[in-house]
């Protein structure tokens, strides 16, 4: 039998990927170049919605096990507090970053992928590819240095930032490599202001953030100078932490027992087009920024949440290839520039330079911070709540609905609820009053509608929530006939 899908890399959109594909019933292979996982701690921090998004696929409980919760951020100019923002108002199951070593996030997913039967394939390199209009033919090369050829439906690249998948479909990866070195440092710290907080000190050499790993255990983050082109800066010393933590930080902090020091470069860039044909790009394979913000792994999980239910619907025979899988870039590409976007405005003004430029700065920023509604939009920025797919061709809104989510905005979550989008078939959820339209949908479109219809946002509105938590449309309650339309517009055409 032929395997739908080829998931190349096991790093956590890899493994996102094919948890989510193998929870729907695809044949799978994931294969990694590497002989085993990483041993670094990189992405620190899961958010919000990524975590809503496992609450889909049933690992959260190990995560929220391993992981530490932060539930605040603070921004310090000297000795001035510029902002306090607090996740804990934030209207989602987890109101907190949830703070483990992608280590550790990879260990976990791997184990959840192992309950459904799905191994990694390690020290498998794909090497080249050849696509047509019906599969993928991948030339998989084995440890001993065999090649294998393996024809599937779908090839989904998740290679990471040198992608392989990438260069082979010729994408160009657009952007550009900022000239600042950064040095990063796992280490234990004594002494750390708001040790449950992320904290980022603004001083006027440059920028120190503190993120809490665990009770004792922390990152430090802080720009360390120009990049010098074609000189390497070593990696830091315990000393170095120590020395940036006297100088920025409040006083008082003493650093010991290093896990990982490194120094690195921030790139930004992407892609333009997330899929060619059968063959797509997720996670750092398709966009890559700086790590201000958080987001870079969570995004990439993202676009994993995004495609896997797509192909899913699309494999079992329940779909047309359009507009479903077309939405794919349309929609992650949209969120890939705005967080490209964020995370390079952040870290522009956290390493801004010149004593007026950075009196402003901070005077602005108290400012604009000292504002409530300022506090809890960006609260609902870092978390990915905000995240939504309003210009998308599966968004859509006939009626202005008060009182529930727009189409393309994520459906909130109502306590006790089972997440839309688990088990192991993707089906869309309508949210309306029952009505007898509803079994007659529900007669018709059994592969893609749930049998169980939930109470309504609000009283006089008809929600229809893809499998993901998306609002696919919004109207007024009795208007079946736009569902219908909707479901008749993705589902398969039936032979006349
Ligand atoms: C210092 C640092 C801090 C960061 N902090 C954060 C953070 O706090 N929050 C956040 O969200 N993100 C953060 N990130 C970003 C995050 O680490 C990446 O976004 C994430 O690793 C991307 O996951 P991925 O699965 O797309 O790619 P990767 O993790 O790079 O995995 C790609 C995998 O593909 C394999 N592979 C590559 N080519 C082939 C091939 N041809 N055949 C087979 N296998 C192949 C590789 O071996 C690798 O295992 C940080 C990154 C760094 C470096």
């Amino acid at each position: 039998m032929k395997t739908d899908v080829l998931v190349v890399g096991a790093g956590p959109v890899g493994l996102a990927m094919a948890v989510e594909l193998a929870r729907y019933g695809l044949s799978i292979r994931i294969v990694d170049q590497a002989p085993q996982r990483t041993d670094k701690s990189k992405a620190l921090v899961v958010w919000s919605r990524t975590l809503e998004l496992m609450d889909r696929m049933g690992c959260t409980a190990s995560f929220l096990a391993a992981g530490f919760k932060a539930t605040a951020a603070n921004i310090v100019a000297g000795t001035k507090q510029i902002a306090h923002i607090t996740l804990g108002g934030v209207a989602t199951p987890h109101p907190y970053a949830l703070m483990i070593p992608q280590c550790d996030t990879e260990r976990l997913l791997e184990q959840h992928l192992n309950t459904y039967g799905v191994h990694i394939e390690r020290n498998v390199e794909l090497t080249q590819f050849a696509p047509s209009e019906t599969s993928v033919v991948s030339t998989l090369r084995h440890a001993a240095g065999q090649d294998e050829n393996l024809e599937t439906s779908w090839l989904i690249g998740c290679d990471g930032a040198h992608s392989t998948v990438r260069h082979q479909l010729g994408m160009e990866f657009l952007g550009n490599t900022l000239m600042t070195d950064w040095l990063l440092a796992d280490v234990h710290l004594s002494g750390a202001p708001n040790p449950r907080d992320v904290n980022v000190i603004w001083h006027s050499d440059g920028v120190l953030v503190v993120f809490p790993i665990t009770h004792d255990r922390f990152r430090v983050i802080a720009d360390s100078g120009d990049t010098r082109p074609g000189i390497e800066r070593p990696d830091p010393t315990l000393q170095d932490v120590q020395a940036v933590l006297d100088q920025r930080g409040p006083g008082g902090i003493t650093v010991s027992d290093p896990v990982w020091l490194a120094n690195f470069h921030i790139n930004e860039r992407k892609v333009a087009d997330y899929r060619a044909g059968r063959v797509f790009l997720a996670g750092d394979a398709a966009h890559i920024h700086s790590p201000a913000g958080g987001q870079g792994m969570n995004t990439g999980i993202q676009d994993a949440c995004n495609l896997a239910w797509k192909i899913a619907l699309v494999s079992r025979g329940a779909c047309a290839e359009e507009p479903l899988l077309g939405s794919y870039t349309i929609e992650r590409s949209a969120v890939g520039d705005q967080v490209l976007k964020a995370a390079g405005r952040m870290t522009a003004v956290a390493i801004l330079r010149g004593e007026v430029r950075q009196s402003i700065r901070n005077h602005v920023a108290s400012l604009v911070f000292g504002l409530a509604p300022i506090r809890s939009a960006v609260a609902n920025a870092m978390t990915e709540v905000a995240i939504g797919y309003p210009k998308s061709p599966l968004s859509v809104s006939s009626q202005h609905i008060s009182g529930g989510p727009a189409a393309g905005e994520r459906a909130p979550i109502r306590a006790g609820e089972i997440p839309v989008g688990a088990g192991n078939t993707p089906r869309f959820v309508v949210f309306a009053e029952p009505n007898e339209q509803f079994s007659h949908l529900i007669a018709r479109f059994p592969d893609l509608l749930d049998a169980i219809i939930r109470k309504p946002f609000h009283d006089h509105g008809l929600w229809l929530i893809r499998p993901d938590g998306y609002t696919a449309l919004a109207t007024k309650q009795g208007h079946w006939d736009e569902v219908s339309a909707f479901l008749n517009r993705i589902a398969t055409p039936h032979p006349a």
